[in-house]
């Protein structure tokens, strides 16, 4: 460490507070009650009697509220699935959202955000920025996306969006005049059926608004993904919809088809929404065979292999952001495990029953 000033104190047990001089915030498992009680005027923050700091390694950036004692990590350099979260807003309020919308904090998370950017080493491949729905920061995300092309100029960019903003011809112009090398565009669509996709969605416009908001950044040679998740509601009509896909949308430049994260609104509404995903394991590899064949560029995203059937596995891929996987027991005897992308541990316990070691 050259310049220790710039650096945290992280810690399991802290005797001698005189270990902390040069840093800027100390995080520890010790109880520093007192320390804290008789020190009013101490310069840096503490957060102390925190249960874990394992997790912490070098180089992670982290947001730590002295006040309220809460850290939370914003970048960790061994990780593919960092990102910038700009906002718990949504237009949409789709009935397996995972991270149901909430209208506040957007000017914290934005300024956060603009400061993280700066901060996040230039060779890191990959950032998401997420949300709630980006977008309806307006320029503020378009601020982001500058900053991210100046200071992280070799860094992969996927903005998860439902697109509906892109609908503003103005707004496409104002993003493509960025001219950001390396960004794409995730946007979902549940359903062909227009009406099928505002009712999952839970909005009326949604489904005219996001398909003309794909023409508009295709229009202006935008990346753009279409990522569909998989649900008792709309798994019927996949292959439809795929050929929707095919005959409307030629230019995009990804199709990632996925399951179910089951937590937020998806456990709520669980009723409404669950499937066994093995069951419709029929309509995944026509509607992935379709595609593919057509020579569109296509994904299957948070399925095990052993709910799949052989010939699709060249389409799973490891999509479950890492510190969200989890394997089951019976994944410790499976041959394909090191090509598995795994479960989600935010699922809580609703997994397929047909999970099985696959043994060659
Ligand atoms: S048993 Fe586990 S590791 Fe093997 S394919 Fe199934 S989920 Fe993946």
């Amino acid at each position: 460490m050259d310049d220790r000033s710039k650096y945290l104190y992280v810690c399991d047990t802290l005797a001698d507070m005189n270990d902390v001089d040069g840093f800027l915030g100390v995080i520890t498992r010790s109880c520093l009650d007192e320390y804290v009680r008789d020190n009013d005027a101490r310069t840096i923050p503490i957060v102390h009697s925190v249960g874990h700091v394992d997790h912490l390694v070098d180089d992670d950036i982290v947001a730590i509220n002295s006040r309220s004692g809460m850290v939370r990590t914003l970048f960790r350099p061994q990780s593919n699935n960092n990102a910038l979260f700009l906002t718990e807003r949504c237009n949409n309020n789709c009935l397996m959202c995972s991270q149901p919308p909430r209208n506040d904090r957007d000017e914290e998370f934005l300024g956060m955000a603009l400061r993280l950017v700066g901060m996040i080493p230039q060779d890191t491949a990959n950032i998401a920025i997420t949300g709630g729905e980006p977008t309806l920061l307006g320029n503020g995300l378009l601020d982001v996306i500058s900053d991210c092309k100046t200071q992280l100029p070799n860094t992969n960019i996927t903005i998860l969006t439902n697109g509906r903003m892109f609908y503003y011809r103005s707004y496409v112009k104002r993003l493509s005049d960025i001219e950001h090398p390396h960004l794409m565009l995730a946007i979902p669509l549940y359903s062909d059926v227009p009406e099928q996709h505002n009712q999952i969605v839970r909005s009326e416009e949604a489904f005219q608004q996001s398909v003309l908001g794909i023409y508009n950044l295709g229009a202006h040679n935008q990346d753009i993904e279409v990522r569909i998740v998989l649900h008792a509601l709309n798994f019927k009509r996949l292959p439809h919809l795929c050929e929707f896909i095919y005959r409307n949308l030629p230019f995009i430049s990804h199709v990632a088809i996925m399951g179910m994260e089951v937590t937020g609104y998806a456990r709520k509404n669980l009723g409404q929404l669950w499937i066994e995903p093995y069951d419709y394991s029929g309509q995944l590899v026509e509607g992935v065979e379709f595609l593919a064949t057509r020579g569109m560029n296509v994904s299957i995203y948070n399925t095990p292999l052993c709910i799949l059937p052989e010939p699709v596995w060249k389409y799973a891929r490891q999509s479950i952001s890492d510190w969200k996987t989890i394997y089951l027991e019976e994944c410790s005897k499976c041959q394909v495990k090191d090509k598995c992308g795994g479960l989600f541990q935010t699922s809580g316990q609703k997994y397929s029953q047909h999970i099985h070691a696959v043994l060659s």
